[in-house]
């Protein structure tokens, strides 16, 4: 039977749930994406912000958030995309940072740093060995939102989630 209707925080405890397709060990809201959810006569609006304006990923979550809130019974939901404020790697937790480390991926080193093009301003940690000693091999890694290094003490490659 399907719910007549929804709280705020039971939609947000089912979006919550919902994977970056990219970074399959962390979720929408770990990563700071999942805004919010607006409840009115005309259905569910999610406020969604993307990491990287042009990331590929973005319309995966949308068609996951959909399908999430369908299963659920709710058919007259949408995705607002929100990108006042821009999001910023300062909504990552450091647990989400952690998984990201663990996963295999240096998580952002600091917030404000949109000198990434200058590599050499930032000391980026190799997530296998913690080595500072790494260099930048391509500013564009397995994806757009991330920026492939090398590690001169173990010799592993690894990405870089670059911190805007
Ligand atoms: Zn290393």
């Amino acid at each position: 039977m399907v719910k007549e209707s929804y709280l705020r925080e039971e939609i947000l405890a089912l979006l919550s749930e919902i994977k970056d397709p990219e970074i399959p060990v962390v979720t929408i809201e770990e990563m700071g994406m999942l805004r919010d959810v607006i409840l009115s006569d005309k259905g569910c609006e999610i406020l969604l912000t993307p990491t990287y304006t042009a990331c590929p990923a973005m319309g995966i979550i949308e068609q996951d958030i959909l399908s999430t809130l369908k299963e659920a019974g709710i058919d007259n939901a949408k995705v607002t995309m929100v990108f006042a404020p821009a999001w910023t790697t300062d909504w990552m937790s450091e647990t989400t940072k952690e998984k990201l480390i663990r996963f295999g991926i240096a998580a952002p080193v600091h917030s404000s740093c949109s000198n990434w093009l200058s590599p050499k301003n930032v000391e980026v940690k190799c997530p296998k060995c913690e080595s500072t000693d790494t260099k930048l091999i391509s500013q564009f890694g397995s994806t757009a939102c991330k920026a492939l290094y090398s590690c001169n003490h173990c010799h592993e490659p690894f990405d870089y989630f670059k911190c805007h």
